[in-house]
């Protein structure tokens, strides 16, 4: 390790001991050339999880991006912080433990119009305004077909009661 006083590349590690819960190694090292010591951390390198745009180009997935367009969709909505962080975090759990390391974002997008759709219907409804980019008035009353027809089921599932063969009417969301 270079010192970072001398520039020397010669040093010899005095003190190993974990470090912030274990989550890294913390070394006390000397430099050989000037005596003086300094610290380095060791921490293990998380695999790189790519993201696959509609454009088919590749970024490094950024929780920090889905933790913004999410605050976007829920700005002066009842969900907390804490909420959308764990939102974040369990999307990211999620995507690492499919080991894959590169996710369409299309499926990032749905997998968070999902959980939206549980959380805030507002919420739902801008984000998937947004990341379906409606060029039109029937997409997005397609969308909130949709969304009504999801709450229609869940509602049905848990009264326990068959499902209504018709399609649930347009716009019956204010009735929700
Ligand atoms: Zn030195």
């Amino acid at each position: 390790m270079r010192c970072p006083y001398c520039g020397q590349d010669d040093d010899r590690v005095i003190d190993t001991r974990p470090s912030r819960g274990g989550e890294s190694i913390r070394r006390r090292r000397e430099c050989l050339a000037c005596s003086r010591r300094f610290t380095t951390y060791e921490t293990v390198e998380e695999p790189e999880l790519y993201v696959i745009k509609n454009d088919g180009g590749r970024e490094p997935f950024d929780r920090e991006k889905v933790r913004r367009g999410l605050a976007r969709a829920c700005e002066k909505r009842p969900v907390s912080k804490e909420r959308l962080d764990e939102l974040v975090a369990a999307l990211e759990t999620d995507l690492r433990n499919r080991l894959v390391g590169e996710v369409p974002s299309r499926e990032i997008g749905e997998w968070l119009m999902r959980e939206l759709a549980e959380i805030d219907e507002v919420a739902y409804v801008r984000f998937a305004s947004v990341y379906r980019r409606f060029t039109d008035g029937s997409q997005f009353a397609e969308e909130l077909r949709r969304l009504t027809r999801t709450r229609k089921k869940r509602r049905a599932r848990r009264a326990k009661k068959p499902l209504r063969e018709q399609e649930p009417p347009l716009f019956d969301l204010e009735r929700d």
